[in-house]
């Protein structure tokens, strides 16, 4: 039994797949895109995902490498017929085994079986991130401050985690909203705005002038890497 995360637009699809995996002992949980697939993907930590390639707005590729920032869970890509350069495209971007619809259960079964079987039990293994005090774990989906707890919302976790793979580096609103909200229109960069003064409030990290998390005036945002100055 494993914990999987189907990710298929087509409820149909989506229906029978969950069914199926089901009957076979897994515990199933669905997503119909890529931002509601990486925000399940961090609650429930999946064992393995099923990823529909062709997905509408934020695709199947971008969901394979926003997963592998932070897990080495086994992915099994599904893509329409007649597309074999995705399975090179799909190996090379971390993919570990690829199935081209329609395919038969059984054969959906035996792959998932052996994915489960190599991985050996293998799961959400980010190691956690350290910034000064702060602790940013992938595999617990928790922050502490000096080893106490923060509570913050999913969004405000991938937040974080975005700028902690980016320590030093000015990110546009832009760049945020795509890497943390899964949005790539660049509009309503207001939410990064208050996002980013949730986030400081939550930490501890409010007071503008001494924040490690700097406001860059007309840029972006920038995580300092002087922690021990700040925290
Ligand atoms: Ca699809």
């Amino acid at each position: 039994m494993a914990r999987i995360l189907i990710v298929e637009d087509d409820e149909d699809i989506a229906l029978v797949l969950t069914m199926l995996l089901q009957r076979n002992g897994h515990r199933v949980s669905s997503a119909p895109d890529g931002p509601t697939a990486l925000r399940r993907a961090h609650e429930v930590r999946p064992q393995l995902i099923v990823l529909d390639i062709g997905l509408p707005g934020m695709n199947g590729w971008d969901v394979l490498s926003r997963i592998r920032e932070v897990s080495d869970v086994p992915v099994l890509l599904v893509t329409a017929a007649g597309r074999d350069e995705d399975k090179v495209r799909g190996l090379r971007g971390g993919a570990d085994d690829y199935l081209t619809k329609p395919f038969h259960n059984a054969e959906l079964l035996a792959r998932i079986d052996a994915l489960l079987r190599r991985a050996d039990g293998a799961e959400w293994e980010g190691s956690d991130v350290t910034h000064g005090g702060l602790v940013l774990s992938p595999t617990r989906g928790v922050v502490t401050m000096d080893g106490q707890d923060v509570r913050v919302t999913p969004l405000e976790f991938r937040l974080l985690a975005v700028f902690l793979r980016h320590v030093g580096q000015v990110l546009t609103p832009a760049q945020l909203l795509s890497a943390a909200w899964g949005d790539d229109s660049g509009t309503g960069q207001d939410r990064v705005k208050f996002a980013v003064l949730r986030l400081r409030r939550k930490l501890g990290w409010e007071e503008a002038s001494h924040s490690p998390l700097q406001a860059v005036r007309g840029i972006g945002y920038r995580l300092d890497a002087s922690e021990d100055a700040h925290i």
